[in-house]
C-alpha cells in the first residue's frame, strides 16, 4: 500500500491554474489521510507558484467526495477550497476537485490485461463490466480497448456526475446496468469497494491490482445480510429511536430524517433527532434510546454497526422495521 501511495500523482499544475482563475488569496486544502505526509511539500510547491497566497490545511479526516469544507472555508475567509483525491459528486460553491491518479506504465497495464484475459478464458467468460475508483480512471478506456481486441464484450457504465466506470463506497451503479454481464472487474485499492460490489450485485467479482498485476476473486460477506436482518428484527421491538443527521454537505439529509421521525411517531413510538459532523458510536453511549437510524453515509451502518452498543439501521431498514416496506424489497443500498 505504501508503494502504491508513492505512485499517486497529484496534479499541482491544475491546482495552480484553479487558484489563478479564482484570483484566490486564501486557499483551504482538503486531503485524504493517505496523502497527509505530502501536504507540507505540496504547499511549498504551490507557494513557489502562487507567492502571495496563504494556504491552510483542513486536518479533520476526509472520508469522501461528499465531505466538503466550505463552512470552514467561510470561517477562515478562504476564496477557494482545493479538495484532493476525489471527484465531484455534489454541486459546490467554492470547492475545486484536484485530480490524484496512479502513475501506471503501458507495460504494467498490458501485464494486468493479460492476466484478466487468462482468467476470462479459464472461466469461459465473454461479457464483463469494468470499473473502479477515481485514481484508476485514466486507464479504463485503454484497458477496454485491449480487452475488446480479444472479442470480449466490455461494458462501462455512467452515473450522475461520476466519470465513466467510476464507483464510490456508496455508489456502484455504473457496474449494475447490464444484467447479462458475467463478471465485474474492479480496479481499486484493497477490497473495500470490491466486497461491497460482490454483495450488492450478486455477481462474480475480481479485483485487479494494476501496479502489481495481481487478480483476486472476491467473495461477498454473506453473513452481513443475516446480521442486518437481525438488526431489523431487534428494531421492530424498539419503542424509541435516535435519528442521526450528518452535517457534512454531501451527507446532509434532514428531509429524510424528519420523514423517518414522523413515520416512527405515527406508530406511537418516540423519535429524537441528533446532528453532528462526525457520527461516532462513542458520542452516543449515554443516549437513552432503543436503536439508532442513520441518514448519513450508508457505510456507517454496513461497516461499523459492530461498534455501536445498540442496533443502528439505515433508512430502508427502519422502514422495514416499522412495517412501511416489505422485507422482500430489502437491498443493502
Ligand atoms: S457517503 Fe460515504 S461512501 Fe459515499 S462518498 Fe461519502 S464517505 Fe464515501
Amino acid at each position: 500500500m505504501a508503494e502504491a501511495t508513492s505512485r499517486l500523482k497529484i496534479d499541482i499544475e491544475f491546482a495552480k491554474k484553479e487558484i489563478q482563475k479564482a484570483n484566490a488569496k486564501r486557499v483551504l486544502i482538503q486531503i485524504p489521510e493517505g496523502l497527509k505526509d505530502r501536504i507540507t511539500s505540496m504547499i511549498s510547491e504551490l507557494k513557489e507558484k502562487c507567492k502571495d497566497v496563504e494556504f491552510f490545511c483542513a486536518i479533520d479526516p476526509l472520508y469522501g467526495a461528499c465531505d466538503l469544507a466550505e463552512k470552514e472555508a467561510g470561517q477562515i475567509d478562504a476564496d477557494l477550497v482545493l479538495h484532493f483525491g476525489h471527484s465531484q459528486i455534489i454541486e459546490s460553491k467554492k470547492t475545486v476537485y484536484v485530480p490524484v491518479t496512479y502513475e501506471i506504465s503501458k507495460k504494467e497495464i498490458e501485464k494486468s490485461v493479460e492476466k484478466i484475459i487468462e482468467y476470462l478464458q479459464k472461466n469461459k467468460i465473454s461479457n464483463i463490466t469494468i470499473g473502479g475508483t477515481i485514481q484508476y480512471m485514466p486507464y479504463l478506456q485503454k484497458i477496454r480497448q485491449l480487452l475488446e481486441k480479444e472479442n470480449i464484450k466490455v461494458n462501462v457504465g455512467k452515473t450522475g456526475l461520476l466519470k465513466d466506470g467510476q464507483i464510490l463506497g456508496c455508489n456502484i451503479n455504473s457496474l449494475l446496468f447490464d444484467s447479462k454481464t458475467q463478471l465485474l472487474v474492479l480496479f481499486s485499492d484493497g477490497q473495500f469497494h470490491a466486497k461491497f460490489a460482490a454483495l450488492v450485485s450478486k455477481k462474480k467479482v475480481i479485483q485487479v491490482d494494476l501496479i502489481n498485476a495481481k487478480i483476486e476473486e472476491i467473495k461477498p460477506d454473506e453473513k452481513l445480510v443475516k446480521k442486518r436482518i437481525a438488526a431489523i428484527m431487534q428494531a421492530e421491538k424498539a419503542e424509541s429511536f435516535g435519528i442521526l443527521i450528518c452535517t457534512k454537505e454531501g451527507q446532509f439529509n434532514i428531509e429524510k430524517a424528519i420523514e423517518i421521525k414522523k413515520m416512527v411517531e405515527s406508530k406511537g413510538k418516540k423519535a429524537y433527532l441528533f446532528t453532528g459532523d462526525l457520527l461516532l458510536p462513542e458520542y452516543f453511549l449515554g443516549i437513552n434510546v432503543d436503536c439508532f437510524v442513520s441518514t448519513a453515509c450508508p457505510r456507517i451502518v454496513l461497516d461499523e454497526f459492530g461498534k455501536w452498543k445498540k442496533p443502528i439501521l439505515n433508512i430502508e431498514e427502519v422502514m422495514i422495521a416499522l412495517g412501511v416496506k416489505k422485507l422482500e424489497e430489502y437491498s443493502l443500498i
